[in-house]
């Protein structure tokens, strides 16, 4: 994967027709690999793994498919006709992701001076940016105004002085703290979002200190599993629009910010979180307030766009008796090398891990489910611990998870690996990060760029 911290890219002759092309690298469309239509995953995972093979490749890498991106795009518009989509460059900053996100017309929610370049560089303009990082450092805002990127969140009185000194101009949205108890992944309300019985004294002072408050942004929390979470907020941001307009402002925008999951089997559909979202808003900013309503899905579009390819590099018989710490040496038994049904169980040792892509473990809980890329010989399966390639004992994948016998040089693949995953990833004992390998069906490519020449300028990794 091309990841690095300001990567940009040109398009030639893309829709948008710009023409600029500072390009160390040329990418085109050779380097996405053009696929049939309605092939499967498992089908475009092994086309994947023989092209690598055949250039003796065994590091994990990424199947990224463009497709996907521009499916789940396509829904968007047809269940949120109202609310504009801007993607939370954090979740994935994949320069192909970004590109055809851009290319397909949505905005980009940035949190930092550098993925604020990242897609100004890519020719987005400043009015497609929202600034959503609620605490930010005084360099980064001061680069916000250089650039007028001009909508920005906040939720504290400290950012009202320092948003009055640096970037006076600004539009300000109010980030509140979505209700609680409600089932989420990944919870940031702790951390962010200011709290009903602060909202009047904020107000106030950024009406004291002459700024200007353009509306309410929220994120209930990454990985939404009750859509109820979504109407409850809305009701809160109705409340928050009336004490604003009490105090001279004019607020015109709602931002619902992130948590939608977009992959199929997800805990909660998008289908049923955009009608319960419709349905208040409907209720709360009907069509008639003329309220402007953005979004700043991260995960939506990332997630199932990814499929993460890792190989088996290292495989153990694993000893019953070891498993448990207090048995003694003596205790050791060859015979026990066996799982409770006596069967062996097995270790294997693959290419990426915790420290890498499936830092989703840690952080999210995901459980990771693991598919075979070629059909196993047996189907007698054995219980199986998967270790990711550090020298660290936390890097454990999964545990007692029933597979076929796997051997050396076997590939594995997992769906859904698009969120939180490079972006978080370490290099940790020298272990790359995964690359992507590109994909897409010639339908949906043409779609959205019109000539082949895709061109990414910057350093690339
Ligand atoms: C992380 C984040 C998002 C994206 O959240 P998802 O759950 O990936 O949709 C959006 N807005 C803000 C402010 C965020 O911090």
């Amino acid at each position: 994967m091309w990841r690095s911290q300001c990567l940009t890219w040109d398009v030639n002759g893309s829709r948008r027709g710009k023409g600029q092309n500072t390009s160390q690298r040329t990418m085109n469309k050779q380097h996405v690999h053009m696929v049939p239509a309605k092939q499967t995953t498992a089908e475009k995972v092994a086309a994947a793994v023989n092209a690598r093979e055949l250039k003796g490749v065994d590091d994990a890498f990424y199947v990224m498919d463009v497709g996907d991106v521009v499916s789940n795009h396509q829904r968007w518009q047809r269940l949120l006709p109202r609310v504009e989509p801007f993607y939370a460059v954090k979740c994935n900053s994949d320069p192909l992701l970004l590109r055809v996100l851009y290319e397909l017309g949505t905005g980009f929610d940035c949190a930092s001076k550098c993925e604020m370049d990242m897609v100004l560089q890519m020719g987005v303009t400043a009015d497609k940016i929202v600034y959503a990082n609620p605490c930010r450092q005084i360099s980064h805002l001061q680069h916000a105004a250089k650039k007028s990127i001009g909508l920005l969140t906040f939720d504290s009185e400290a950012e009202l002085y320092k948003v009055k000194s640096v970037y006076p101009g600004a539009r300000l949205l109010l980030r509140i703290a979505p209700p609680e108890n409600y089932d989420v992944m990944y919870d940031l309300s702790e951390k962010f979002g200011c709290h009903p019985g602060d909202v009047s004294g904020l107000l106030r002072t950024a009406r004291t200190l002459g700024l200007n408050v353009v509306g309410v942004s929220f994120h209930v929390g990454s990985g939404a599993r009750d859509p109820e979470v979504f109407a409850a907020s809305l009701q809160r941001s109705h409340n928050v629009f009336a004490i604003a307009e009490k105090l001279g402002f004019n607020p015109d925008i709602i931002d619902i910010g992130g948590g939608f999951y977009g992959h199929k089997g997800a805990p909660l559909s998008f289908e049923k979180a955009a009608s319960t979202l419709n349905m208040a808003l409907d209720k709360y900013f009907p069509v008639t307030s003329n309220v402007k309503v953005i979004a700043e899905p991260g995960r939506y579009f990332a997630s199932s766009a990814f499929t993460l390819v890792t190989s088996v590099i290292g495989k153990r018989k694993r000893l019953a008796k070891h498993r448990d710490r207090k048995n003694s040496l003596s205790e050791i038994n060859v015979e026990s090398e066996t799982s409770g049904d006596n069967k062996p169980a097995f270790m294997y040792y693959m290419t990426d891990g915790v420290f890498g892509s499936f830092n989703v473990i840690i952080f999210e809980g995901t459980c990771i489910i693991p598919k075979l890329v070629k059909a196993p010989s047996s189907d007698v399966t054995f219980t199986s611990t998967l270790w990711g390639p550090t020298c660290d004992s936390l890097d454990c994948v999964r545990k007692e998870l029933p597979l076929p016998e796997l051997h050396i040089g076997d590939w594995l693949y997992v769906e859904n690996m698009g969120a939180y995953t490079t972006s978080t990833a370490s290099r940790f004992n020298g272990m790359p990060i995964p690359r992507c390998h590109y994909i897409s069906e010639e339908k949906a490519w043409n779609s959205i760029f019109t000539e082949n020449g895709v061109h990414i300028s910057g350093t690339t990794s």
